[in-house]
Order: structure tokens, then sequence, then C-alpha cells
């Protein structure tokens, strides 16, 4: 039975991914999420059944737009997969429960957030603010780790955090970063926001440091921090207990 609805849900991520990619690139530039129906961004052909298949059409075109051969970008696919694989770990680990609901929720604003970062350097607040306002009102009802407040507080921690590390470093910081780090902090509570910030912080560093050995490049290569915070918080979410459990272990 778990394997049954582990399935299901990971074909869900997959088509939901798939419609989060959508959104996320269309919400910042003010256009309709359902309309126009989805086309090539390169030569505007609407696109049918067969190149809509979440990761499967991409693969069977060779990444490739069906109708002008313009490249497609693999950021669709490892989009729709990597939401595909969330929402069913979050299950693995949540179970039948009200919290796999906000989870999942978690995730989509993640993946939403994520595609906009990759895109256009920006995290919409049309998708941060709603978010806040929803994790705001169902974590007074969902909140199985601790107490209401503590969630409350982990947002003005998160957002305090980053509205002082932007003006210390005047502007090192995006706007949309700070928000998202409110939405993350109240979401997660304390301990999982210091753990989530210490893993963007350290992801974003290594992946930063990476492409310096590959490209050579100095420190003008710019990389969005969004993907970053998602991916860190993801894993603070999903594996917080264990990662803070191993570590304790490791010096006490
Ligand atoms: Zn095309």
């Amino acid at each position: 039975m778990e394997y049954l609805i582990s399935s299901i849900l990971f074909l869900l991520g997959l088509l939901f991914g798939s419609f989060y990619n959508v959104v996320g690139l269309r919400v910042p530039q003010g256009e309709s999420v359902v309309l126009p129906p989805s086309h090539c961004r390169s030569c505007g052909h609407r696109l049918g059944p067969l190149d809509l298949v979440p990761v499967l059409s991409f693969l069977l075109r060779k990444g490739k737009c069906h109708y002008c051969q313009a490249k497609v970008s693999p950021l669709y696919p490892l989009m729709e997969g990597l939401c595909g694989l969330a929402f069913v770990l979050v299950f693995v680990k949540h179970g039948w429960s009200a919290e796999t609901i906000l989870g999942l929720l978690f995730v989509s604003m993640l993946v939403i957030v994520s595609v906009s970062d990759l895109a256009y350097r920006l995290i919409p607040d049309k998708i941060t603010l709603p978010a806040l306002a929803l994790f705001l009102i169902l974590r007074f009802w969902i909140h199985p780790d601790q107490p209401y407040w503590m969630h409350l507080l982990a947002g003005v921690v998160g957002f305090g955090l980053f509205f002082l590390l932007t003006v210390l470093s005047r502007g090192g910081v995006g706007g949309g970063d700070i928000k998202l780090f409110a939405v993350v902090g109240l979401f997660l509570g304390l301990p999982l926001l210091a753990l989530a910030i210490f893993l963007s912080a350290l992801l974003g560093t290594l992946f930063g440091l990476g492409l310096m050995l590959l490209r050579g490049g100095g420190r003008k290569t710019q990389v969005p921090f969004g993907p970053f915070i998602a991916a860190g918080s993801l894993l603070a979410y999903l594996a917080g207990d264990s990662i803070l459990d191993w570590y304790l272990r490791l010096f006490f």
C-alpha cells in the first residue's frame, strides 16, 4: 500500500513539478499561469500532449524542441524529477498526516521560487507572501514538533537575520531571499531554521567553489541563492533530525 501511494505521489510530483515550472517562469513576468497554453519559448509553437509528459518528453525529444530543434533547458526535467522525489520523501517521513499536506505545499513553494530565481534572479513576492500567510494560518493548527510561538519566532528570526545581513552587506542578499527565509523559518521552526541556513550557505559555497574551479572564473559569476535556500531547507525538513543527532553525537 505504501509503495502504491509513493508511486502515485511520485507521478503527481512530476506533474505538479511541470506546472510549477510554468508558474515559476510566468508569475514574475505578470503572465497568466493557464493562458496561453504551454508553448516553446523559442519558436512559440504550441506544445502537444507528447511534448508535455514530465521528464519523458525531454528524453524522447533528446532535449530539443520538436518543432524548431531549439535546445530545451535540462532544468525543466530536473525540477520535475526533484519535485516528484520530494513529494515521496515528505510522505515517507510524515505518512498519513496533516503535516504531509503542509510538507507538499512547502515543497511546491520551494520548486516555484527556485525556477524563478534560476530564470530571472528573482524570488517573486506573489509566491512568498501568500505562502507566508498560508503557513501563518496552517501552522496555528498543525505544529507536531514544537509550539506555534516557536514557528512565529523562527519566522521573525529568519527575516531579521537576513534583513540585517542585507543592510550590513549593502544589498549582498536579495530582498526575495529575506522573505523566503521568513517563510522557511515560520514553516520549519527554530532548531531546523538554523540548520537550513547552515546547509543553504554550505551548498551555495560548495557550488560556487566548484564553479570557480571548473570555469576558472573570478568573483564575477553570480549564482542565484534561492535554489540553495530551497535545497538546504528541504534537507533540513526531511533529514534535519538525523543530521542534528549525528552532529551532536560527534561532539558530545
Ligand atoms: Zn520551438
